[in-house]
């Protein structure tokens, strides 16, 4: 049995935690904010309730192999509700499409708001999208990265790499399969599920669309953060302790080999593993000395372009919206300008800057857990946004900032048929500096390094660390970001630690 520190009860902590509680290790989970969750957060206000991270979940099964590996069964820990719709989108134009929570009956929905083949269309990409999710899911998500050698499992044939086809973007695949722009618009948006820009970006991201219809979008009655709170519960279940309110300072590094952590206030555990949940952009920065060893990753590190960032309203609703669908898009009439904008990219000239006309994405469960009363609403609205980055970026606590930026998105929203500002009881603003603060995401990177370049996915920290007995898990660590990659990044390093 080894003693294990994790660092962070964020998702991947979590479930690293469950899962080398459940291997007979005696693992102890060190937070340093008051509560569990980490960007799976939760506010709570005069009966309003909001998920203030994520809002959706996918590939469940991911969850499911989590639960059953550790002790019993997802569905008894969680009510997970499948979508559908799963999402409405509304165009600059006024066109409406809505989404069916179920692939096959996708393509007609398509035709019927979209025509001109736009069905047939979608199909075809998605088909091939789930040859490249055939190709990619058991050499790259679900196994350490390996540097070349993962190269080699990913390109074992021909075939296989015309399939993935590295060389090419998300922006160039959808261009080749896609003659609606609606449809272009809708399939560059999935870059955004990795914090990335769609022109930069993999073709093989299009496995997001795939496993989001393939497999479901799903929500977790009473807010996703009873996703976080379960898999917390499954961890002490198994033996693992919790400890918030506790801030690593350090990795404590003895002869080449991880010998625990320190706290801020000088306590030392000692410990034979550490995992890490913290950004790994922290991690190497902040808490590992500049060790030989990890010369090579901060290398990568500063190659990479950090992930996006979000700009987030939780809106406080009088009364009730008629037909409005759980996830909720409005597209501008000029997407790249957004990605311009929130990578200093084009027409942006280097400067990152807030999205003056951003895509708006509304979360509006429809859960009495989440409003006072029936006739109200707690609506989840995010926006793409820059890193706070006050050296060579946007400074989100610039005075005013926040408050002139709130306003505008609710401009955008009425200009878009979604004017809710008569209705609003009270609202909170969080921006990429509030997430920062929070959760010690480095700039308020949702997902820690975005998936831009052919190479990025190679340039992700991997999951076994600098030093012997230090392992990484969670969204800035290989496989990447968004819940169902985050845990699995924890049965990685599960399968790296090894039972007790
Ligand atoms: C606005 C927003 C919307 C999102 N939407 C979705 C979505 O719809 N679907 C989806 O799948 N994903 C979504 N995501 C991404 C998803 O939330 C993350 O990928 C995932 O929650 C990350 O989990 P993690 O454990 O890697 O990191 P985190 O949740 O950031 O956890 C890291 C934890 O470590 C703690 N920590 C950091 N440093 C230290 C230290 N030195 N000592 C002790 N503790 C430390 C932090 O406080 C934190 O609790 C969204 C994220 C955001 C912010």
């Amino acid at each position: 049995m080894a003693r294990v520190a994790v660092v962070g009860a964020g998702l991947g902590g979590l479930a690293a935690a469950a899962r080398l509680a459940a291997l007979g290790h005696d693992v102890l989970v060190l937070e340093q904010a008051a509560a569990i969750g980490g960007k799976l957060g939760w506010y709570a206000r005069d009966g309003h309730g909001f998920d203030t991270g994520p809002s959706l979940v996918t590939l469940p099964q991911v969850y499911r192999d989590l639960f059953d590996a550790t002790g019993g069964p997802l569905d008894e820990a969680v009510d997970l509700v499948r979508l559908d719709p799963a999402v409405a989108y509304r165009f600059a134009d006024g066109t409406r499409l809505t989404v069916p929570g179920h692939a096959a009956a996708v393509p007609a929905a398509l035709d019927a708001a979209l025509g001109g083949g736009a069905g047939a269309q979608w199909a075809g990409l998605m088909a091939r999208a789930e040859r490249m999710w055939r190709v990619t899911e058991q050499p790259f998500l679900r196994s350490p990265l390996a540097g070349v050698a993962t190269l080699a499992r990913l390109a074992r044939s021909g075939r296989d790499v015309a399939t993935v086809a590295p060389w090419r973007t998300l922006r160039g695949l959808g261009r080749s399969h896609l003659h609606s722009a609606e449809l272009r618009m809708l399939l560059d948006r999935y870059a955004t599920y990795s914090g990335s820009d769609p022109r930069r970006a993999p073709a093989v991201l299009a496995t997001v669309p795939y496993a989001e219809q393939a497999f479901g979008s799903w929500y977790v009655r009473g807010g996703l953060r009873r996703l976080g709170e379960a898999v917390a519960a499954r961890a002490v279940e198994r033996g693992a302790r919790i400890r918030v309110g506790a801030a690593v300072e350090r990795i404590v590094v003895e002869g080449g080999r991880t010998a625990g952590v320190a706290l801020a206030g000088g306590e030392v555990v000692r410990a034979d593993v550490v995992v890490s949940g913290a950004d790994a952009a922290a991690l190497y920065r902040d808490l590992l000395p500049p060790l030989p060893a990890t010369r090579r990753v901060r290398g990568d590190l500063v190659r990479s372009t950090p992930s996006l960032s979000g700009f987030v309203l939780l809106l406080a609703l009088r009364g009730r919206t008629p037909g409005l669908a759980h996830h909720t898009v409005l597209f501008p009439g000029d997407y790249d300008a957004e990605f311009d904008a929130v990578f200093g990219a084009g027409r942006s000239r280097g400067v990152p800057r807030p999205v003056e006309d951003p895509t708006v994405y509304v979360s509006a469960p429809d859960d009495p857990a989440t409003r006072p009363e029936a006739d109200s609403e707690s609506w989840f609205v995010l926006v793409n946004a820059p890193r706070h980055d006050p050296a060579g970026g946007v400074d989100w606590d610039e005075p005013g900032l926040a408050d002139r930026y709130a306003a505008r998105v609710l401009e955008v929203m009425a200009q878009r048929g979604l004017d809710v500002r008569h209705r609003v009881r009270w609202s909170v603003v969080r921006t990429p500096a509030d997430l920062a603060r929070e959760t010690g995401s480095v700039g308020g990177s949702i997902y820690g390094t975005s998936s831009n370049g052919a190479r990025a996915a190679f340039l992700r920290p991997g999951n076994a660390g600098p030093v012997s007995g230090l392992f990484l898990v969670g969204g800035s660590a290989h496989p990447g970001g968004g819940l169902p990659l985050v845990a699995l990044s924890a049965q990685i390093v599960a399968g790296l630690v090894g039972p007790a």
